[in-house]
């Protein structure tokens, strides 16, 4: 039995047809039908759960469907290629959330913290402390969507990016209270980037080039720089004649590394073959 036969009987049993269950929710024609071949999204599985009274769970029972409560994958665990194809998810996610920190990737939780910190945030009675506090738990329910939606990319903008371009969105600012904005943008500032408001698709220019190994090259050419700087190796001379203060020592190297950056990823864009030109 497939998931359409699970479905189509446990409809019946509450009194619904296949296609009464399809207009009543706005699906096309004979899309239910089609289950078995074209695996459907979660959402739309909630959807028919909570008109059938049921969970997403016992929808998916009889066909060995189930949905990783970590990764929120959907599977079949009876189909070695599926258990594969979660096993890829599953370790990406990993990664992810090393990155990122935690992520809500399973949807009924996903959407319970949603729905309920939503309340809370609004409820314009409480302080504006915990209001903020469950806004912002909304606001990582919506990153984590957007990390999964991309497929769990490490080059996804990090969570206070993340949240200072929500801030920076005009139907996302539409939906908050002022002084709600005004906390939560003196945390995080605000910036242009999302067009859409739920999922942010990282633009290929912005994607930064510089590997790890890169990285530790940088770092070691500033050590030895900041070395050779406090020796007095380079000399006052090596700078316009200026010894450079203690104190600027910083500044100057932050503007080294700025410099070396550029140069390695501009390095890149020159020599490194199809991989970073898409
Ligand atoms: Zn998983």
């Amino acid at each position: 039995m497939g998931l359409y036969e699970n479905i189509r009987d446990i409809a019946k049993i509450n009194g619904y047809s296949v296609n009464r269950l399809e207009q009543e929710l706005g699906f096309a024609r004979s899309s239910i039908n089609k289950f078995n071949k074209n695996t459907p999204s979660v959402e739309k599985l909630q959807q028919i759960a909570n008109k059938l009274n049921v969970t997403v769970d016992d929808l998916m029972k009889e066909r060995g469907l189930t949905t990783c409560q970590e990764c929120g994958l959907m599977y079949d665990s009876s189909h070695p290629d599926d258990i594969k194809t979660h096993y890829k998810q599953h370790s990406a996610w990993l990664k992810a959330v090393e990155k990122f920190g935690e992520l809500y990737c399973y949807y009924p939780e996903r959407e319970k913290i949603k729905a309920e910190n939503r309340n809370i945030s609004h409820n314009v009675s409480l302080p504006i402390n915990k209001r903020m506090e469950a806004q912002i738990k909304v606001l990582h329910c919506l990153f984590s969507r957007s990390v999964e939606s991309n497929r769990y990319d490490l080059r996804h903008v990090p969570f206070d990016t993340y949240v200072a371009m929500m801030l920076g969105n005009k139907s996302y600012r539409k939906n908050l209270e002022d002084d709600l904005f005004q906390a939560l943008s003196n945390k995080y500032g605000t910036m242009p980037g999302i067009s859409n408001g739920t999922v942010y698709n990282i633009p290929e220019s912005k994607i930064s080039t510089i590997t790890k190994k890169d990285e530790r090259d940088i770092k070691k050419d500033l050590e030895s720089l900041r070395e050779k700087l406090a020796s007095k190796e380079l000399g006052p001379a090596a700078f316009d004649g200026e010894d450079i203060p203690e104190d600027d020592t910083d500044l100057f190297l932050g503007q080294v590394e700025l410099m070396l950056r550029r140069l390695k990823a501009k390095n890149k864009e020159k020599y490194t073959p199809d991989k970073y030109k898409k």
